[in-house]
């Protein structure tokens, strides 16, 4: 029997990698298409010679091989997605958001029916949310003109470009929209609190807590993701669909960082604080009851459990 094709925009990135993990121990046979632009071969180099395993470096913006119509899954997930990452790419981020997602929801329009879409969306199309939590029918508060616009508008945008598609051409797509996840493999360099604060903490320096600390996230782990983006995409009766998937278990960023200093046994750490960036969300939780109820998805890693793995990885590389 055939093997199912399995290709996942932004493979080499911190979430795409692990989803090439995990759809590798299915059995699939997976294409990972990345441009490299703020993901890494390091990521992937353990499935490179996996007989299941094929790598294309190459831009999604760009028109994309026709032999992708055969694919049974598509996953985009290729889009820078730290602040950091996409403030200093914002032009890519737009059009790989909104070029990209055309690219690849135009091959699984030709595929008529065959290839399964998910695109990755995020938290962040609620802006800074005047609902809390955030359910999926909210409709968001974003500033349209400002640094993060090129990223909150751009998924905006691609998801715009599903409903089209799914409405015009009979697209078989789905939206996931992912809350702050984190784990092995989050790059360390690109800026996100849970890197920032345990490469800190782990090199003796300060951790820097933007503004008072009383902005809220809820972290969620990357396994955890990984089954929510298989479930959401392999379950019936998706397609047209908007799911949340993140961790609820709400903390502060000063609360956070302290959990860094304990499971990190750095208990002489100091924090200080940095101006807090601009637009920059003051509380986020996902309201997950949608996936628990319909699909009978919620994480199973807590943040301590989460970061202590997390914190075990970045510790063999420092
Ligand atoms: P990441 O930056 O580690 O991975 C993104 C990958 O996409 C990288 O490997 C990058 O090189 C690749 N890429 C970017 N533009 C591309 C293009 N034009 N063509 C081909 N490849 C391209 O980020 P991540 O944390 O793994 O995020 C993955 C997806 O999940 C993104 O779409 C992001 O918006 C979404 N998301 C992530 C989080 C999170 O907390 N990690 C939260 C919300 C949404
Ligand atoms: N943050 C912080 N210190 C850092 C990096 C980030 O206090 O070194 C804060 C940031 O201002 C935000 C939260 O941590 O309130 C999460 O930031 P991140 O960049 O990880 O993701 P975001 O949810 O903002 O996209």
């Amino acid at each position: 029997m055939k093997p199912i094709h399995s290709i996942v925009a932004g493979g080499a990135g911190f979430v795409g990698s692990h989803l090439c993990d995990y759809l590798i121990t299915l059995g699939h046979k997976v294409t990972c298409v990345d441009n490299l632009i703020t993901g890494s071969k390091d990521n992937i180099a353990h499935l490179r010679k996996h007989r299941n395993f094929k790598f294309m470096k190459r831009d999604v913006v760009k028109p994309l091989p026709s032999r992708f119509r055969k694919a049974d899954y598509i996953f985009h997930l290729a889009s820078p997605a730290s602040p950091v990452g996409y403030m200093q790419n914002s032009i890519e981020t737009i059009l790989t958001n909104s070029l990209g997602t055309l690219q690849l929801l135009d091959i699984c329009r030709k595929s008529k029916g065959k290839t399964k879409f998910l695109f990755a969306s995020t938290s962040e199309v609620y802006g800074n949310p005047l609902v809390h939590p955030q359910t999926e029918s909210y409709w968001g508060n974003v500033n349209s003109f400002g640094p993060r616009s090129c990223y909150d508008e751009s998924k905006r945008l691609g998801e715009a470009l599903v409903y089209e598609h799914l409405h015009k051409f009979n697209v078989d797509a789905r939206i996931i929209r992912i809350f702050n996840t984190y784990g092995p493999r989050l790059n360390e360099n690109d800026g996100r609190v849970v890197s920032n604060l345990i490469t800190q903490a782990l090199k003796g320096n300060d951790l820097t807590v933007y503004g008072d600390g009383s902005q809220t996230r809820s972290f969620c782990f990357v396994s955890d993701l990984v089954e929510g983006i298989w479930t959401v995409i392999s379950k019936p009766k998706t397609r047209g669909e908007v799911f949340n998937l993140g961790n609820p278990q709400e903390t502060t960023i000063q609360e956070f960082s302290q959990l860094v200093i304990e499971l990190c046994g750095t208990p002489q750490t100091k924090v200080i604080h940095k101006p807090l960036p601009t637009d920059d969300p003051i509380r986020r939780k996902p309201d997950i009851t949608k996936v628990r109820q319909i699909l009978g998805w919620e994480p199973r890693i807590s943040l301590k459990e989460g970061l202590r793995q997390t914190i075990e990885w970045y510790r063999g590389r420092i």
